[in-house]
């Protein structure tokens, strides 16, 4: 190898690669030149051949690729303003209140906080689910904490449904509303952005077969992921089946409304009919497991996520909204997402530690179509990184870092995140904003959004204040 030039060299790192070997290395290295992996190799063959300017020593630690959240809401700041035991339907109420009434403040204060959440627990690419009011600022706010990301266009939805619990009135379901906004955020993919632009709708039964076909058109003719909630439970898959005379994937697949660009979320409430043509469409699902089972879904009880994996299907994992999902935390989805899959087919073999870290990786980069860029460490893809400390109880002895990473290591293991080759997390703070300033605009946020719907916090235990 001859003398090469880095910027940062991850020295002494139990590697995790996740190349197409899915190759790992017992004392490995990462060379990173501006914010690209230059070189991927054992200690010593880096070492011998890279001039670093900076070197960080991984002191034996972990380190793989940054993990991928492929379905988000920024609402964090709600955490608490629904009753923990409020059926879903009020839930989703309060949402519409909480959308309705947030302002530009409310929104930076939310996803500033998110972005620092998601980091904080190894996640360094996510997909925001469409519920941006003001899709631009959130951007902004996103990218000035060095996370990747993609956004699209909010609320769009055509499809006014009887009881409409998701009513809002600053983003009626108009079709024209929709078509005009549709597609807006793809200015943002000139160059090599942070945040980039993809198609979103809404989703779960409130898009007209021609917003659909716009939608897909769209990201089809510009290379980019077209994402929606679909299927989450039994509620919505038959309303779907009442609406458009047979199954919603069904009828999308027969009508072409399905391509590989596609990413629909939740996806729980599926028959074989549905299984097969998401097989078919080579299309991508998100698996947000947290969510279902907090929320009770009983669709979960009988989702398809495994057997789609298995057959070859893309999926991925999200932790959707902090109120479902319970954190943004891809580790805890994953486990989760093994723990169920073990126990609904009373089997260890159902889900390994492996199929976790493919999901959250490179099963992510696919899902928001970034496989070609994000997912793995290898020469030529972004550096986007995490380093975990073996300095805890619960990361010795390692014997197989797969294991020790699903099973033991925690998001508190996590020591340096790196994201498009710059330090953005480090030693349990971020490098490029000021937490404690975060938390401010967090906490003055949730006083004027209670204030404003009127929320009070559910006690169910005398409080003594
Ligand atoms: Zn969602």
């Amino acid at each position: 190898m001859t003398d090469m030039h880095a910027d940062l060299v991850v020295r002494n790192a139990y590697l995790i690669t996740m190349n197409d070997s899915r190759e790992y290395f017992e004392r490995g290295a990462v060379a990173i030149a501006g914010n690209k992996i230059v070189a991927v190799g054992t200690d010593r063959e880096i070492a011998g051949s890279v001039k670093a300017a900076r070197v960080i020593d991984a002191g034996g630690g972990i380190v793989h690729p940054g993990f991928v959240d492929t379905h988000v809401h920024f609402m964090n700041t709600a955490r608490g303003a629904i009753p923990d035991s409020a059926e879903t339907s009020v839930m989703m109420n309060t949402f519409r209140r909480w959308w309705d009434s947030v302002e530009e403040e409310d929104e930076r204060a939310a996803t500033l906080l998110n972005c620092l959440e998601m980091l904080s627990n190894g996640t360094t690419c996510f997909l925001e689910a469409g519920t941006l009011q003001f899709p631009d600022l959130a951007a902004e706010a996103a990218a000035a904490t060095g996370i990747r990301g993609l956004i699209g266009d909010p609320f769009l939805w055509d499809v006014p449904l009887a009881g409409d619990t998701h009513a809002m009135t600053r983003a009626p379901r108009s079709r024209k509303r929709s078509l005009d906004l549709l597609g807006g955020q793809l200015k943002r993919n000139k160059g090599e952005p942070l945040i980039r632009g993809c198609v979103v709708l809404f989703g779960l039964g409130s898009a007209s077969d021609e917003l659909m076909r716009a939608a897909l058109a769209l990201a089809d003719d510009h290379h980019v992921v077209f994402s929606q909630h679909q299927s989450f439970d039994t509620h919505d898959g038959s309303a779907d089946e009442k609406r458009l005379g047979q199954r919603a994937m069904c009828h999308y697949a027969d009508h072409g409304l399905l391509s590989e660009n596609c990413t629909f979320s939740h996806m729980n409430d599926l028959t074989a009919d549905e299984v097969a043509v998401v097989r078919q469409a080579g299309m991508s699902v998100v698996w947000c497991p947290v969510t279902s089972m907090s929320l009770g879904a009983e669709a979960a009880q009988h989702a398809h996520h495994l057997e789609m994996m298995r057959a070859g299907v893309t999926v991925s994992l999200a932790s959707d909204g902090a109120v479902s999902g319970c954190r943004y935390d891809i580790g805890l989805q994953g486990l989760a997402a093994l723990l169920a899959s073990r126990a609904k087919n009373q089997s260890k073999l159902a889900f390994s530690a492996e199929d976790v870290l493919e999901l959250a990786t490179r099963g992510g980069a696919k899902a928001v179509g970034m496989l070609d860029k994000i997912g793995s460490i290898e020469p030529g893809k972004y550096a986007d990184i995490v380093i975990r400390t073996t300095d805890l109880p619960e990361a010795q002895p390692i014997t197989d870092p797969v294991q020790a990473l699903v099973y033991s290591c925690g998001s508190k293991s996590i020591s340096t995140v790196i994201v498009n080759g710059e330090v953005v997390w480090s030693g349990g703070q971020p490098t490029r904003v000021e937490a404690a300033m975060v938390y401010d605009l967090a906490r003055s946020s949730r006083r004027r959004m209670w204030a404003k719907l009127s929320l009070a916090p559910e006690s169910k235990w005398p409080l003594v204040v």
